[in-house]
């Protein structure tokens, strides 16, 4: 069998930090491996997917291990799906205590393509999925009752702050949190709102996750304060 290095140069994937885990080489290896519930696999199957990108090759199993992670690979990479199925490794039943994992995407454009990503994946489960952004807020905000009935929440950071100011939202039970587009979120005018996110995911369980075609160093190091001994990975052709 190829070794594991060679695996990785080959899929021009580079990572880096302390134990890394292994990257999976098929969407079954998440199953047989990872304890990935049959609805994922049977789902990957309906959507054509056939064959994991090397960013999902190795950011699932990283998301698997509950490490914090910062991914760079480019525009089109994958990066949508390798979030999507770390989180439904972490939540796939109902627990109707509210959020459990949160992504934040800085458009409501990306957001709702994030949402419908993620509807796909979850069809045929009893999983409730939010897409929380401006014009579906008021709707949301009507009936309290609603609130512990979601597990997934998928959001923008101003919608997301505007929700935590005014205590619609618990995000106590979050223990996974993405942020995509990275690079955009931690730039200044976003960076307030993702600190007061970051504060109202109380759990002492909290893996974070950052994804982004790039990530300047500036913003790396920012990163870096927010995480605990995360694993880094960049695919493709950057210059290191
Ligand atoms: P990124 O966020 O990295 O720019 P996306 O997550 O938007 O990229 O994915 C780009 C495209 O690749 C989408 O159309 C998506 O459905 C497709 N895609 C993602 N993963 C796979 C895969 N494993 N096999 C085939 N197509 C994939
Ligand atoms: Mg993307």
């Amino acid at each position: 069998a190829e070794e594991v290095g060679a695996y990785l140069k080959r899929h021009r994937i580079k990572v880096t930090g302390s134990d890394i885990p292994h990257p999976v080489k098929s969407f079954e290896m998440l199953c047989k491996e990872h304890n990935f519930q049959p609805f994922v696999l049977r789902n990957l199957q309906k959507l054509g997917f056939k064959q994991p990108t090397p960013v999902q090759m190795q950011a699932i199993p990283i998301a698997v291990h509950r490490r914090d992670l910062i991914a760079n690979a480019p525009t089109g990479s994958g990066k949508t799906l390798a979030f999507l199925l770390s989180i439904l490794h972490q939540v796939h039943t109902e627990e109707r205590v509210g959020y459990r994992a949160v992504v934040v995407s800085p458009t409501r454009e990306l957001a709702t393509q994030i949402h419908d990503h993620l509807r796909n994946l979850t069809a045929g489960r009893k999983l409730k999925t939010c897409l929380m952004t401006k014009p579906n807020a008021a709707m949301q905000a009507q009936d309290p009752s609603m609130r512990q009935k979601f597990d997934i929440l998928v959001t923008t950071p101003l919608r997301l702050v505007h929700a935590i100011q005014n205590s619609e939202v618990d995000l106590s039970h979050v223990r996974t949190l993405i942020l995509d587009e990275a690079d955009t979120l931690m730039e200044k005018g976003f960076l307030e709102q993702v600190d007061e996110i970051l504060a109202a995911c109380s759990s002492s369980n909290l893996q974070i996750s950052l994804f982004s075609a790039t990530m300047p160093s500036s913003i790396e190091q920012m990163a870096n304060t927010i995480m605990k001994d995360p694993i880094r990975i960049i695919v493709g052709t950057q210059n290191a």
